[in-house]
């Protein structure tokens, strides 16, 4: 097959131009393509009155060679690599140990498909509840202001991402097309066809929701067991080698084949793993505030008279500046048409994150706006205690609640008075979509000064990208600081820590992803991994 890459139509093309415009583009008559497919649609927005789309399509040609030999000059034109997902291994049939995977997050969800699909019968231990409970809990802090510190926006089925705005596209090297197979499986399970072929997928909450489910079933099918409100409480070891788990309730599993897949929340379940030994270490990551504008002058500065076009949908942006003092701030996790979320997973804390649904058709857009943060800022000596980073965020997203009132409600600022030193005390037009609520005040104690001093530079550059962005009625809400994980547990290129065999540290959580979609391609690394171990355990038994 062959791809053609670059190919360019106006936005407003007719739904059959794709065709002539390839055999155009290859020199061909229509009868010479047998057929074609998407693999990538983009958009070229710098010109605002005049946007492409962009293609990337594989076709099927009656005369490949000839083509290929035609244009072999030609830098958009090559062949199609072969994308398809095979495994690495296969279980035998009389399998002696079962793989344990802990969290039913994208990487652990993955991880155990794949393992399950290649005959492992891994077993799922995941500390919160299913996820249509798990949405009644959730619901009860946006709601009612009562968090249960075991089920909510971080813990339970389908992990952190399962209320989001469910972005799938991340800008890791992908040479095994692994994002793909975590896609198709998407679609298996009830996600939009198209997200294998836009260049920004996304598929919002209630498909999530739905989509998790079915990949539940799917593992369940396969021999695989997942078991809800199963708290990893302790890691059993034998001298350097995991031999097993043991749950909160003080039941024992056994096994030497161990995935960490907990997400980047599981503050005490870091300090279980370092308590016992395990080797991590503190590693950057970000803090800053959840931004809110009117969505359409978001879209409105992006798309200029082609906003609102169907195709292009809710507008996005990503913004950089490089600030005077040294930091980097940027905006993080944008949520077109969506909302601001409360996400603590700990009680007398606010942690705020962003949601959407498919249709993106809320009236703000939201992001976190954060700045850097090394291990060299912790207050403390990262290198004597790793965890301190995770302090770090705990003592911030503690002045958050204190600011916030005490009740889970965010502390809030509108963006000109944020930019003028004083506190906001009334909404202005944009009004804030958090829930349970916002107390407007002062966000400067919410964050260290270095972070508002920086965004006091960013936001006015911002303005200058994203015409609007510095209005004084848009609202920042805090505080944002699970942006990634704080911790690095480290791992060797067998994918196992470096000082405990067979436990395998994945997902973000560990510091190796970012994201649902790099999380469920580092599960699929790992289930690999530990497929191949077992294997040759096996044969050397
Ligand atoms: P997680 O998804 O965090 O899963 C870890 C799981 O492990 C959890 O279910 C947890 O309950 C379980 N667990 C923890 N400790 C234990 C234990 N001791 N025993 C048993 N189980 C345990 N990313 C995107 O790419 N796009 C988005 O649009 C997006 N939006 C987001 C919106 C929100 C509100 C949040 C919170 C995150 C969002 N993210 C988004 C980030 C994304 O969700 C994470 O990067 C991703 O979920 C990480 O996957 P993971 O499997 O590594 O960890």
């Amino acid at each position: 097959m062959l791809r053609l890459t670059e190919l360019k139509l106006p936005l407003d093309h007719a739904a059959d131009a794709l065709r002539p415009a390839i055999c155009q583009r290859l020199g061909i008559a229509d009868t010479d393509l047998i057929d074609f497919s998407l693999f990538r649609r983009g958009y070229d927005a710098r010109k605002k009155s005049a946007i492409t789309l962009i293609y990337t399509v594989d076709c099927t040609l009656r005369d490949e060679a000839a083509v290929f030999k035609r244009l072999d000059c030609d830098r958009n034109i090559g062949p199609t690599p072969d994308m398809a997902y095979k495994v690495v291994a296969q279980a035998p049939a009389d399998l002696k140990e079962r793989p344990i995977v802990i969290g039913m997050g994208p990487c652990g969800f993955m991880a155990a498909l794949l393992l399950a699909q290649m005959g492992f019968r891994p077993i799922v231990l995941e500390r919160g509840k299913i996820v249509r409970e798990r949405t009644k809990d959730t619901w009860g802090l946006w709601r009612r202001n009562t968090l249960n510190p075991e089920s909510n926006v971080q813990f339970g089925e389908g992990g952190a991402g399962t209320f989001s705005d469910g972005k799938l596209y991340s800008q890791i090297k992908d040479p095994n097309f692994y994002g793909r197979k975590v896609l198709e499986e998407f679609v298996k399970a009830g996600a939009p066809e198209e997200i294998i072929y836009v260049s920004k997928p996304h598929v919002g909450t209630f498909r999530l929701v739905k989509m998790v489910e079915n990949i539940r079933q799917n593992i369940v099918d396969l021999g695989g067991e997942i078991r809800f409100e199963a708290k990893v409480d302790q890691l059993l070891r034998d001298n350097s080698q995991v031999v097993g788990v043991e749950l909160a309730g003080g039941e024992r599993l056994m096994s030497r084949h161990v995935v960490l897949a907990v997400g980047h929340s599981a503050r005490d379940t870091f300090q279980m793993l370092y308590d016992a030994g395990v080797y991590i270490e503190a590693k950057p990551f970000a803090i800053g505030f959840r931004v809110e504008h009117p969505q359409t002058l978001v879209d409105h500065a992006r798309f200029g008279p082609n906003a609102g076009n169907e195709i292009l949908g809710a507008a996005d942006y990503k913004l950089v500046h490089h600030c005077k003092n040294g930091r980097a701030a940027y905006s993080f996790c944008m949520c077109p048409g969506g909302q601001v979320v409360a996400a603590t997973s700990e009680p007398g804390r606010v942690v705020t994150n962003g949601m959407s649904q498919y249709s993106r058709a809320e009236r703000n857009a939201n992001s976190a706006l954060v700045v850097n943060i090394d291990p060299e800022d912790f207050p403390g000596d990262f290198k004597k205690n790793p965890l301190i980073g995770m302090d770090f965020q705990r003592h911030w997203e503690a002045a958050a609640f204190v600011a916030g009132g005490g009740d889970y409600s965010a502390p809030a600022q509108k963006i000109g008075d944020f930019l003028a030193g004083r506190p906001s005390t009334a909404p202005g037009t944009v009004e804030p979509s958090y829930q349970p609520g916002v107390r407007w005040t002062d966000l400067g104690s919410c964050v260290p000064t270095y972070v508002t001093e920086a965004l006091r530079e960013a936001i006015p550059a911002f303005d200058r990208q994203i015409k609007g962005f510095a209005m004084a009625d848009a609202v920042l809400t805090g505080v944002e600081t699970r942006t990634s994980s704080p911790i690095r547990i480290k791992r060797g290129a067998d994918y196992q820590s470096i000082n405990t065999r067979g436990l395998y540290p994945a997902g973000e959580g560990a510091g190796y992803a970012g994201g649902i979609l790099s999380a469920g391609v580092d599960g699929i690394k790992v289930a690999e991994a530990v497929a191949l171990s077992m294997v040759n355990a096996e044969k050397n038994l």
